[in-house]
Formats: C-alpha cells, sequence, structure tokens
C-alpha cells in the first residue's frame, strides 16, 4: 500500500521538479541515524538525496554515490525533519497583542510571520501544522512558491468557534465596532448550528485551508472569561469532521475542560490539542477512538510563567494562564502514562517561534524516554497529518533531515543545537560548501 502511494508521489514531485530547481544530488554522511519508526539509534548512514527532492538510498556506514556531493555529517545524528503540529506563525504574544490587532494590518503580520517561519525551519522543524490563522496559507503559498523560506505548512487558516467562545474574532471589542462589523458567521470562522458547521469547513475549503482546527472549549488567552467550557454540541462535532471528510480534512481540536473534550471525541476529530483537565475516563475513550493528544506543555509553561508579571495579560486572562498552564506537564505525564497516542506540538506564537525543541525536554522531564519524544515529531506527527512521505528517513521519503551534533538520547538539550537543516532535498543550515 505504501509503496504504491510513495510510487504515485513520486511521480507527481518529478512532474514538479521540472518546473522547480531541481535539489542537488548529496550523500549526507551521518556518524549517527535515528530511526523513527522503531525509535533507535541504527549507527552511522549515508543517506543519497535525488533531484526531486527525495531520499534515494540509505547505505550503511561512510558511502558515496555517483555525481553525488558529499556532506560530512560524523559526529552528528541524523533525523528525520522534525514536525510541530500546532503553531501559529501569524503571530507571537506579547503584552502589546491585544491593541496590536486594531492596530496593525494583516501584511504586517505578514512580513512578521516571514522570520517566524525563517527561525522555525532554522530550528530543524521542517514541516508545521498552523492550527489557526488567517495570514499563514498565504505564507505557505508563498514559500510553495520559492519566494521565501519556511517550513512545509500544513494550514487551518481560520479556526472555527462559537459565538463568545475562543477564537470568536469579535470577542473584546467595543460595543460600537461590534456593531459596525455585525455579528460574526461561518466565513469569519462562528458558527452556532450544524448547518452553520458545514458552512464553515466549506468556506475553509474555498480559502485553500490543509486542515479544520475548531475551538472544543474556551482558551487562556482570548477574551472571555472561562478558559474550559465546552463551546460545540457533539451534533456541531460531527457536522465539522463529517464535512471536513468529504474534503479530505483531518480535524483538530483545542480543548482544555473535559466536557468539551468528551464532546469532541466522540464527535470524531483526529487530534486533542492541549487536553488540560483530561482524566484516566477520557484517556480510555481517546484510546477506544484512537484520537491523538498534542500537549503544548511550552505554551503551559510560558503562559504560567507570564500570569506572575503585573500587566503583562489582561486581568481577564491572567487567572486562566495561572491556572491551566501550570496544569498541562502533569496532565501529560499522565497521558503517556495511560498509554494514550502522542504527538508533538507545542502552540508555538504563544512561546516564541524558533525555541520549539525546548518541549523535547518537557516532555522528557515529564518521564517520556528521548527516543519516544523523537518519534512523537517524526513517525507519529506525520501519521497524525496523514502524510505518507514524512517523518522517516527511507528511500521514497522527502530528504528532510535535521542533524544535531552528539546523542540526542543522552543529551535531549541538543535538540536546541541544531547543526544541519535540509528540506526537500536543500540545505537551509550547516552542511559547509555542500550549501
Ligand atoms: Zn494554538
Amino acid at each position: 500500500m505504501r509503496t504504491s502511494i510513495l510510487g504515485l508521489l513520486g511521480v507527481l514531485a518529478c512532474a514538479a521538479a521540472v518546473q522547480s530547481h531541481a535539489a542537488p544530488l548529496l550523500a549526507l554522511q551521518c556518524g549517527d541515524v535515528f530511526d523513527a519508526k522503531a525509535a533507535k539509534l541504527i549507527g552511522a548512514r549515508t543517506i543519497v538525496t535525488a533531484a526531486d527532492g527525495r531520499i534515494a538510498q540509505v547505505l550503511p556506514g561512510k558511502a558515496t554515490a555517483p555525481d553525488a556531493t558529499v556532506v560530512d555529517l560524523s559526529g552528528q545524528t541524523c533525523m528525520p525533519g522534525w514536525i510541530d503540529l500546532h503553531v501559529h506563525l501569524g503571530q507571537e504574544s506579547s503584552p502589546k497583542s491585544y491593541e496590536e490587532r486594531f492596530r496593525l494590518d494583516d501584511i504586517d503580520f505578514g512580513y512578521r510571520a516571514l522570520v517566524y517561519a525563517d527561525r522555525t525551519l532554522k530550528a530543524g522543524f521542517t514541516t508545521v501544522r498552523d492550527l489557526g490563522g488567517d495570514v499563514t496559507p498565504h505564507l505557505r503559498d508563498a514559500i510553495n512558491q520559492g519566494y521565501v523560506q519556511g517550513p512545509r505548512i500544513y494550514a487551518a487558516g481560520k479556526s472555527i468557534a462559537t459565538t463568545g467562545g475562543h477564537g470568536d474574532p469579535r470577542n473584546g471589542i467595543n460595543s460600537e465596532l461590534a456593531h459596525l462589523l455585525g455579528p460574526p458567521g461561518p466565513a469569519d470562522g462562528v458558527i452556532n448550528s450544524v448547518d452553520d458547521a458545514r458552512q464553515a469547513v466549506r468556506q475553509r475549503y474555498k480559502e485553500g485551508s490543509d486542515v479544520i482546527k475548531i475551538t472544543a472549549t474556551g482558551g487562556v488567552l482570548s477574551y472571555a472569561k472561562s478558559g474550559d467550557a465546552p463551546q460545540f454540541t457533539v451534533d456541531e462535532v460531527r457536522a465539522v469532521v463529517d464535512t471536513a471528510k468529504d474534503y479530505g480534512y483531518r480535524v483538530a481540536a483545542h480543548a482544555h475542560g473535559k466536557e468539551g473534550i468528551r464532546r469532541a471525541v466522540e464527535g470524531g476529530v483526529t487530534s486533542i490539542e492541549h487536553g488540560t483537565y483530561m482524566d484516566d475516563e477520557l484517556f480510555a475513550l481517546m484510546k477506544k477512538h484512537g484520537t491523538w493528544y498534542v500537549p503544548t506543555i511550552s505554551a503551559g509553561k510560558f503562559v504560567a510563567g507570564k500570569a506572575k508579571i503585573d500587566g503583562y495579560y489582561p486581568e481577564i486572562i491572567r487567572p486562566k494562564a495561572a491556572r491551566i498552564g501550570a496544569q498541562i506537564q502533569d496532565t501529560f505525564a499522565q497521558a503517556y502514562k495511560a498509554g494514550v497516542k502522542i504527538g508533538f506540538g507545542t502552540d508555538q506564537g504563544v512561546a516564541p517561534h524558533g525555541q520549539n525543541a525546548l518541549e523535547f525536554g518537557y516532555m522528557v522531564e515529564a518521564g517520556m524516554p528521548a527516543a519516544t519524544a523523537l518519534q512523537a515529531a517524526t513517525f507519529n506527527a506525520a501519521e497524525v497529518l496523514g502524510a505518507p512521505d514524512l517523518g522517516q528517513l527511507a528511500p521514497g521519503f522527502r530528504a528532510d533531515v535535521v542533524a544535531v551534533p552528539g546523542n540526542p538520547l543522552d543529551d535531549i538539550t541538543l535538540t536546541s543545537k541544531v547543526s544541519f537543516v535540509m528540506k526537500d532535498g536543500a540545505i537551509y543550515a550547516g552542511g559547509g560548501s555542500a550549501r
């Protein structure tokens, strides 16, 4: 099955490569290689890339291939390019965020996003799932067309909320402005019925989204009182999920509170994001439905820290940030022990872009082996995306490679010292004269 899919993808990629620049043929001589499927190191290998940006061969030890330029990565551990399943490249939170949305235009956020995308790629994250933001689908297109550098992006576009909920774009504005703008509807990502739910998904399709994001409960950084109240009925979730299937979309659900998580899981979403107040009952339900958990410990730690600073967040945000933020790492530890499937995600854009790899350390600190944390950001994350050619270093897969100096299983903090980054066979960091 996989062979035939990859064969087809290979044909499509060859067609695309004719139009774009063919990647140079390279032989990456890696001191060690992480097998993301088996979650273990397998020793020295040479990864040979092809002109279509895919991996042609993985050879034992230090080898070369005809016409390939050798890239010396001895002393370094090569891994599949990391995948962050939860980022927001169109923003980065700060005390100014709440007024900037009134002063700045999308194009201002767009220019900032170029910098965030570049930092993310150079930090070793060759693919991201962007879960909400109007800027990112456009950024994705500019990256794919070669105008700017950044990771491969799966973009949700505008997230789908309910009135007054997390992601209602009219929250926190004065009544005169709210009156002028009118009540937001499905096109703005706000639904209040099953019909609205279908329309909102179809609107995302029209706008070119790759994945659907719903905000199944309240959230921390929105201008609203509750961070955990359920905000969709099960029927509304189901309508989103069923309509999403028509377009080949998967659905990610932001959720903190138990009832909202239960409804999202029963409604059939692919992943629960944050999952702050999950318990044994919900872990069992997620295992039954095959639901993924994307923890975002980074965002939890960041907001809990900033909640201690007077004036950093508006007062309506502060207690939510303190309470919810502090809980996520503990919940992650319990979910891992309970055997819930875990995919790597940070919610970067809450914390600064480019610091995504800190999440690996937080996962290990909470009891997950380093190899399992790396697997969550590679093999597992590719499964969450439904991307059969990402997340492994093997022939036919995309030539996305990240390397660190030394053994990340012994020292997970090496993931913040990335020495080499390749995406689609092109080198973006390290690699010496082959760049
Ligand atoms: Zn988020």
